[in-house]
């Protein structure tokens, strides 16, 4: 039944707990779009030893019980495997998380002047609720791509010297009309343009674009047509922090998944060579529907599954059809946490709860499970057992009441594939919010839920 586990941690877990959740919010700092996800997450795995697939590719090299393999997808995704002692066709256990969050995009042709202030236009990416969005520090995260080949890292906003960037809002005494309108139209998408700058450089027409254009190609050498070719994500500045007076909780930007993302990788170092193969995905573009090269629905992490089989020996087709169909895997991803401000969209019986565990979602979708992943119950059995055998706390949640509303995460797309799926991951306060909150104990319960799945499951 459902406990605070505070309740049950004595000195050295609190104190691995800690360790875990440090290690975590440093990583969520830095690691603000996919593309830094990925590369700091390549970082730590070469630290263990992993080697890039295209490196055994090049060499011809085959692949033994023990070795370590990542697969770059674009610098957006990554696909992790360490091949186990037995036949890969017997299945892996698998963990997957995304690493996008909802955020604003630069349009293509971004830059303007209005009345002497430049701003930068924007679309957004994934659920956001507008009106969070004005007000705030924001930072420019992303890369530019020159003609030439070049790839120039992007990130403004984040050192204590950087200036920041925003959009503004209306103020309260004029607000009366705005304060009428609905809650989405208060804010529209084509409100959010990032106020950039207001120095103009001489007396001709545009002068404060000119000023920022001047700026862009000293610093970046960047000319305006580049923006064509950019990719540039505006997020929250400012890094992860405590929450709460007990330091109980982390608020930070793109906990969702990165909450998620992070402990997953971390099992998947700490837990080294098992005897089934293991496997760990971290993937873009789940917040719009896992579309693309590099979301969850692109032939990527199969087509890798294929190169791994092949590098074993395995030439024949059914080798990966066998593979998949024997796997275990927990799409990890975050839950709506139960908010006592907000009781009356969720179901206090199916709800999960801060500080009482890791939470499996059997299905998620809306209204009749639509889109959903349904987890078997056998599946689920299995799952119960494993958890309860380590001692693991977990809780089953919907997400919110029956109709009032919904979500999707990447689960689907590999059960499409016949593997064993199911939505296991933390829960969030205020998510898809500029600043989302989670708690501490239930970062460490889903870490160790990740290194029980990976271990034990069979
Ligand atoms: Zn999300």
């Amino acid at each position: 039944m459902k406990k605070n586990v505070w309740n049950q941690y004595k000195e050295e877990d609190i104190s691995f707990l800690n360790r875990i959740c440090d290690d975590y919010r440093e990583f969520l700092s830095i690691s603000k779009t996919e593309r830094e996800t990925v590369y700091h997450s390549i970082s730590l795995l070469e630290k263990k030893g992993f080697r890039s697939l295209d490196d055994y590719i090049e060499n011809n090299q085959s692949l033994q019980a023990g070795d370590k393999i990542y697969v770059n997808n674009r610098g957006k995704a990554l696909a992790l495997f360490v091949i186990g002692d037995e036949d890969i066709t017997k299945g892996m256990n698998i963990l997957g998380a995304h690493i996008d969050s909802p955020r604003l995009d630069l349009k293509a042709t971004p830059l303007y002047e209005e009345k002497g202030f430049a701003y930068l236009d924007t679309h957004y990416y994934g659920g956001i609720k507008k009106y969070q969005w004005v007000t705030l520090p924001l930072a420019l995260h992303g890369v530019v791509a020159f003609k030439n080949g070049e790839v120039l890292p992007i990130c403004i906003g984040e050192d204590e010297k950087d200036p920041v960037f925003g959009i503004t809002d209306l103020l309260p005494h004029l607000g009366k009309e705005q304060l009428k309108k609905e809650a989405e139209k208060v804010i529209e998408g084509e409100g959010l343009d990032l106020l950039i700058g207001s120095q103009p450089m001489n007396e001709e027409e545009d002068a404060v674009k000119k000023h920022i254009l001047s700026i862009l190609k000293e610093k970046y050498q960047m000319d305006e047509d580049d923006f064509l070719s950019a990719e540039i994500e505006v997020v929250p500045a400012g890094r992860a922090r405590d929450f709460g007076l007990d330091r109980s909780m982390i608020m930070g930007y793109g906990q969702d998944d990165k909450v998620c993302a992070y402990t997953s990788l971390r099992a998947f170092l700490d837990v080294d060579r098992c005897a089934r193969t293991t496997s760990c995905i971290l993937v873009d573009k789940e917040e719009i529907g896992s579309v693309g090269a590099t979301g969850m629905e692109s032939s990527f992490y199969e087509n890798a599954i294929h190169e791994i089989c092949a590098l074993l020996g395995y030439m024949e087709p059914t080798a990966v059809s066998r593979c998949l169909s024997h796997s275990y895997m927990l799409s990890s991803d975050v839950n709506a946490a139960y908010d006592p401000l907000y009781s009356d969209v969720m179901d206090e019986r199916n709800a999960s709860f801060f500080n009482q565990g890791v939470v499996f979602c059997k299905y998620t979708g809306s209204r009749g499970k639509s889109g959903s992943n349904d987890a078997s119950a056998e599946f689920l059995a299995k799952i119960r057992n494993v958890m309860d055998s380590e001692k693991i706390a977990f809780q089953i949640s919907e997400l919110g009441k029956v109709d009032a509303g919904g979500g999707g995460t990447i689960a689907y797309v590999l059960a499409n594939r016949n593997v064993n799926v199911v939505d296991c991951g933390v829960g969030v306060l205020s998510m898809h919010a500029p600043w989302e909150v989670t708690a501490k104990a239930d970062i460490f319960e889903a870490y160790k839920c990740y290194v029980a799945f990976l271990k034990q499951m069979r």
